[in-house]
């Protein structure tokens, strides 16, 4: 998956519009201290998220919309847009859920007239959530905290991290664990879903009285003495 370009509006140094273009290949950025070379960085990890500030060098997300630098004037609102190339892979498979062949997240932020941040997101110019956008991203395999983004002292840690550890970071890698958040999240449903059907509070309460043990009553579909759940939404579920 090949991101082609990150586009900032007042992403901290950048005053102004901005477009950053990658090659297919290697891109280097070069400049000197405090020109700006990190922020492009940092301008990835914002669009990513989820992020505190503080890893994007900034206290709070105020301070990443440009303040004028040495003689212009402050900003009110800033933006970082992604832009991936989504062309159909081998399989005809899109990575990304979307039918066009690029791609754009942008996550913005202004200052309400209170002087308050207010942060938004699109997706390919359209209105769209923290949500939304999370989704889509990690199922491609992209999220502020992954390995996408490898930094100076990453290499270092993997070397030296317990096997038990290196694993995580590559099942986190090769995208098994969204499918593991879902399997929990889909887990935890069923339990809740089977203590509805074991009877309601009333059922769970009867439970817990000795010699009247829950277990036999889920495994046991029919015949049993005690009346089956009459509630039609736990029956449904
Ligand atoms: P180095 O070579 O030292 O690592 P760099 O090229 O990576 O430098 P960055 O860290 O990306 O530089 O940029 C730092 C610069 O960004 C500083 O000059 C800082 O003043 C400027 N900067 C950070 N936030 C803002 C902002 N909100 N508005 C304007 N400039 C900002
Ligand atoms: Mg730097």
């Amino acid at each position: 998956m090949h991101l082609v370009r990150i586009e900032v509006e007042n992403f901290k140094s950048f005053g102004g519009s901005t477009t950053i273009p990658f090659e297919q290949g290697f891109t280097a950025i070069t400049g000197p201290n405090g020109s700006g070379k990190s922020n492009c960085g940092d301008a990835i990890g914002f669009v990513l998220g989820p992020k505190s500030t503080r890893s994007l060098r900034a206290s709070n997300v105020s301070e990443l919309i440009f303040n004028g630098g040495k003689s212009g004037s402050p900003a009110k609102h800033m933006s970082a847009t992604l832009v991936f190339s989504n062309t159909p892979e081998i399989g005809g498979r899109r990575r990304l859920r979307s039918d066009s062949d690029e791609v754009s997240f942008t996550r913005s932020v202004r200052l309400n007239r209170k002087g308050d941040p207010v942060t938004s997101y699109r997706i390919n110019d359209n209105p769209s959530t923290a949500t939304e956008m999370r989704r889509i991203l990690s199922e491609a395999g992209l999220r502020g905290e992954g390995y996408n983004i490898v930094l100076q002292g990453d290499v270092t840690n993997l070397a030296t991290m317990t096997p038990h550890k290196r694993r995580g970071v590559l099942e986190e890698v090769a995208g098994v664990t969204a499918y593991d958040e879902e399997i929990r999240k889909a887990n935890a449903q069923r339990k809740h879903v089977e203590n509805n059907i074991r009877g309601g509070p009333e059922g769970e309460a009867q439970g817990t009285r000795e010699g009247e043990g829950a277990g036999p009553e889920i495994q046991g579909t029919e015949g049993r003495s005690r009346p089956r759940p009459t509630h039609p939404g736990a029956v449904k579920a």
